[in-house]
């Protein structure tokens, strides 16, 4: 059915991405950025890196995704110029700096930003987690201290769900079937409530 665009752009119910706000202002910032670097004036260009964070619970890094991409790509045309190379002091390398893994509900919530920053941010050698403290977690202690309990979103705990199961096949990590057939069930069941499908005989395969 055709929609009229007017009507929803009225109504505010066109379809937004996540973290819109938040985009538009890390969208200036960036824009911000790559004009004070690309400037030949030397004092500029004693900027060699970037350092992003954000509240991590309800934003994902991949709302920095496209920013750190234009930055890293500014970075690269601007050692093409010629003043540039010219320069005593130009920076072989350039920083990127991405806080993650501080703040979650969850450590496979946790697990799974820390591994989405590096790959939506194309974090490279060099490049740096901010503190990542999801990383030295003990599981057990850090479980029993949450009486074995955990509260997260619906659609959070569907993607921390897919994301391990995925995850464990593409590393070989063996799970066991038990397990994974909870786990299979445990995401179909909120797919299911979140309307996607009508019955969990629709085909969803998982592996
Ligand atoms: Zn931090």
């Amino acid at each position: 059915m055709l929609y009229d665009k007017k009507e929803y752009v009225k109504k505010e119910c066109y379809l937004r991405p996540r973290n819109f706000y938040v985009r538009n202002i890390i969208r200036k910032q960036a824009r911000a950025i790559a004009e004070y670097i690309k400037e030949p004036v030397k004092s500029r260009q004693r900027i060699f890196g970037i350092d992003a964070c954000s509240m991590e619970i309800g934003c994902r890094p991949e709302t920095y995704a496209t920013e750190y991409r234009y930055i890293r790509q500014t970075v690269k045309n601007r050692r093409t110029f010629s003043w540039y190379k010219n320069l005593n002091d130009n920076f072989k390398s350039w920083g990127m700096t991405y806080h993650v893994g501080e703040d979650f509900l969850d450590i496979i919530d946790g697990l799974r930003a820390v591994d989405e920053a590096v790959k939506f941010l194309e974090l490279e050698k060099g490049g740096r987690l901010g503190h990542a403290l999801v990383l030295g977690i003990a599981p057990q202690e850090y479980y029993e201290l949450k009486r074995f309990s955990v509260c997260l979103r619906k659609q959070d705990c569907l993607d921390n769900v897919i994301w391990l199961m995925f995850r464990a096949l593409e590393l070989n990590v063996s799970i066991s079937t038990n397990y994974r057939a909870e786990m299979e069930n445990f995401a179909l069941d909120i797919y299911v409530y979140m309307g996607r499908i009508r019955s969990k005989r629709e085909k969803i395969i998982f592996c």
